[in-house]
Order: structure tokens, then C-alpha cells, then sequence
């Protein structure tokens, strides 16, 4: 591998996306090699040797690292502004190998309570099992995340904007609490995107995405990150658990979300204009009780959304008047968008999260996390605003 020397540190965000990590074999190739490789070979007996002292640090196996995963890893730390990143093979196993690379019996574990499914079993029914405390808090609300931080914590877990109600946390103000009593705050970004929201900025320890959402944003690949500043943490604990429990990023996939950092940029700028557009739109119909968008104005936090977004985001949710009945026809008049509970994507897509992707939630756990039988979540493309407004305007007529 060649690499030519750039100052890459005076690169702006949007360059960094396109140019950032590349490094180029002695072919010159224009687009990132795929190095689809689980092993390498040594020139001799005493080189394998000197690469597992670490004498000499070269790739050994692609359960540990590969050439086109780093590229992708020194491209998203680039963006992310943070010194270390891992790419993983889903945003599950980032938020798990995150989470529990450092935790054990006897800890005590904080987290918002509107979290994406996964996340909420991992913390709710997981944890426990191993002998970690876990309490949940009403995320927005400060006095709660105050209490809960009354007394030591060894992790803080949290999503903004959250899954599917769009609300937001304070993230400096819970940093602030969690770093008070010595927690470290693991921030599940999957929603934001690093284009439009950095919570190390406000003082997250650990940054963690589905890159299958907005990173890829095209439906292609599974893909998580782990980021971070903290170097005992990523070298101690975190890479030693990812080497030896095998949560490893496929190099193809590594490859395909690089291509999605080229785009990323481009992709959620048109998708935010779309989104508030759309927003906007829905508020003037009759059949919609509300509409959540941080960057609405109606939006409770939309102070909160400024500080902390830099747009509003690529997500909506809606509530219909005539509960699930009026959900369910919506959904199912759409002719362009289309019904999936993927998000991020360049194609617009809708979901019904009471009967989808929060079924697994008691009614009196969704109501507490304010999802109604009427709520839909919609994900904003990069179609034609015009053909998205068509298809609402027909669907809620
Ligand atoms: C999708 C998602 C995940 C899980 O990511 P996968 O890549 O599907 O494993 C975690 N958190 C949030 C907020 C998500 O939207």
C-alpha cells in the first residue's frame, strides 16, 4: 500500500467524505480496493513471528483487521472528529460490543427509555441477566436523568433524535450529570448521522451507528462504527473484546459503506430539505392530528434541535386522527412511498411502529414513549419533492 501525503486534517467535512483514509496499492486505483481477504502470508518464519509480538504491527487476519475496513474506519473517524474508530458488522453489534466491552457484574447502567427495540432488550432484559443494574429515564427530561445520576453509574445510554417520536436529549446537559458521577455516555447516533449531529462535540464518550441506515442509505449492507477519543477504553477493553468474540465488518460491506460516505453529505442535505418540505405539507391536512419535526417550529425542542442539529433531520412522524384504521389506510394508498421499517434510505419509506417495530412493547409501555396506534414514522428520500407531496397529498385526501 502507497499513500500519498495530503494534510488531511485541514480537510472540511465534505472533502474528508470523499478523500478521507484512502490509500492506494501499487495499481493506483481511483475507487478503494476491495481487499476481500480473511488472511495474509509472511515472507518467512521469523516475520509471522515478529507480527504476533508486535514487533512489527501488519495485517494478521481479518477478524482483527483488513485494508479496505480501515479505510473505511479512518474515513468515519475523520468525519466523526474522534481519534479511534471500529467498523462492525451491524449497528446491534456496535451498540453491544460498545456497551458491554467494559461492564461488569455489579455495575449500573442509565438509559433514555425510547430506544430502538434492540437496544432497549439489550439494556431491559440482557444486562440484568449478568448482573449489571439498569434503570430507564424519561429522556428529555432532565430532573429524571438528575436523579438516576444521583449516585454512581458505570454507563449513560442514550438515542437523539429518538425512535419514532422524535424527541430530543439535551446531550451536554446529560454529559455534564453522567460525567459527574464517573459514567461513560454511549451515544447511538444511527438517527442524526455524523453529517448533522457530533455528540462527542457536546461531551459523549462513545459514538456508536447503524451504518446500514444513512452511512450505506441505499439498502445495500448491514453495517455498524464504535467511535471514540478515549484510548484505554478502545485499546483495552473494546479491541480486545471485538477480537475475541468476532463482531467483525465483512470487507465487502466495509467497501460498500465507504462508497456511502462519498454520497452521505449529499444524500441527507436533500433528504433534510425534503423532510421539512414534507413536514410542512402534512401539517395543512385535516387527517393529520399532528406532525413531529425538529425542524419545525412546533416542535417542543426546537431550540434543542438547533444547538444540537445541524438540520432537522431526515425522519418525520405523523399522527393520524382515526388511530391504527387511518394509519393503515395511509399506508396503504401510497402508490411511490413504500412500506418498510428500514430507515435512511434514498427511497422514502413509511412504517407503523405500534404493529412493527414496537409490537414487542406493552400498550402502556408505548403510550409511556408516546407511540398511539395513529403514529407513523415516515423517512425522507432523495426523490422529488413534487412526487413525495403528490403521493401524501392522494394518500390523505
Ligand atoms: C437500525 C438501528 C439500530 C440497529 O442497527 P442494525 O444495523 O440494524 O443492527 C440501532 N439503533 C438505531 C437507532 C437504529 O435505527
Amino acid at each position: 500500500m502507497s499513500s500519498r501525503s495530503k494534510d488531511e486534517t485541514s480537510w472540511r467535512s465534505a472533502t474528508r467524505l470523499v478523500r478521507g483514509g484512502q490509500q492506494r496499492s501499487e495499481f493506483f486505483e481511483t475507487s478503494e480496493a476491495l481487499f476481500m481477504t480473511s488472511g495474509y502470508v509472511y515472507d518467512s518464519a521469523e516475520a509471522a513471528e515478529q507480527a504476533f509480538t508486535g514487533e512489527n504491527p501488519r495485517y494478521v487476519y481479518s477478524r482483527y483487521a483488513n485494508p479496505t475496513n480501515t479505510i473505511f474506519e479512518t474515513r468515519l473517524a475523520a468525519i466523526e472528529g474522534a481519534e479511534y474508530c471500529m467498523g462492525v458488522a451491524s449497528g446491534m453489534a456496535a451498540v453491544f460490543a460498545a456497551l458491554i466491552a467494559p461492564l461488569k457484574a455489579g455495575d449500573r447502567v442509565v438509559a433514555a427509555r425510547a430506544l430502538f427495540g434492540s437496544c432497549a432488550y439489550i439494556i431491559a432484559d440482557l444486562l440484568p441477566r449478568y448482573g449489571i443494574e439498569t434503570e430507564f429515564v424519561d429522556g428529555p427530561d432532565l430532573d429524571q436523568w438528575a436523579r438516576a445520576l444521583g449516585k454512581p453509574a458505570a454507563a449513560v445510554f442514550l438515542e437523539t433524535p429518538s425512535n419514532p417520536t422524535l424527541e430530543l436529549i439535551d446531550l451536554k446537559a446529560v454529559c455534564d450529570l453522567a460525567h459527574d458521577v464517573g459514567a461513560r455516555v454511549v451515544v447511538d447516533n444511527a438517527f442524526a448521522s455524523p453529517v448533522l449531529q457530533r455528540p462527542m462535540d457536546f461531551g459523549a464518550d462513545v459514538v456508536t451507528y447503524s451504518a446500514t441506515k444513512h452511512i450505506d442509505g441505499q439498502g445495500r449492507s448491514l453495517g455498524g462504527a464504535i467511535l471514540t477519543n478515549d484510548k484505554a477504553y478502545f485499546e483495552d477493553q473494546l479491541r480486545p473484546f471485538a477480537r475475541n468474540t468476532g463482531p467483525s465488518l465483512s470487507p465487502f460491506n466495509a467497501w460498500i459503506l465507504l462508497k456511502g460516505l462519498e454520497t452521505l453529505d449529499l444524500r441527507v442535505s436533500r433528504q433534510c430539505e425534503n423532510a421539512l418540505e414534507l413536514a410542512r405539507h402534512l401539517e395543512t391536512f385535516a387527517a393529520v392530528e399532528r406532525t413531529v419535526y425538529p425542524g419545525l417550529e412546533s416542535h417542543p425542542q426546537h431550540a434543542l434541535a438547533k444547538r444540537q442539529m445541524k438540520k432537522g433531520g431526515t425522519m418525520i412522524a405523523f399522527e393520524l386522527k382515526d388511530g391504527k384504521a387511518g394509519a393503515f389506510r395511509t399506508l396503504n394508498a401510497l402508490k411511490t412511498i413504500d412500506i418498510s421499517n428500514n430507515l435512511g434510505d434514498a427511497k422514502s419509506l413509511i412504517t407503523h411502529p405500534a404493529t412493527t417495530t414496537h409490537q414487542r412493547l406493552s400498550a402502556e409501555e408505548r403510550a409511556r414513549v408516546g407511540i398511539s396506534d395513529g403514529l407513523v414514522r415516515l423517512s425522507v428520500g432523495i426523490e422529488d419533492i413534487n412526487d413525495l407531496k403528490d403521493d401524501l397529498s392522494q394518500a390523505l385526501a
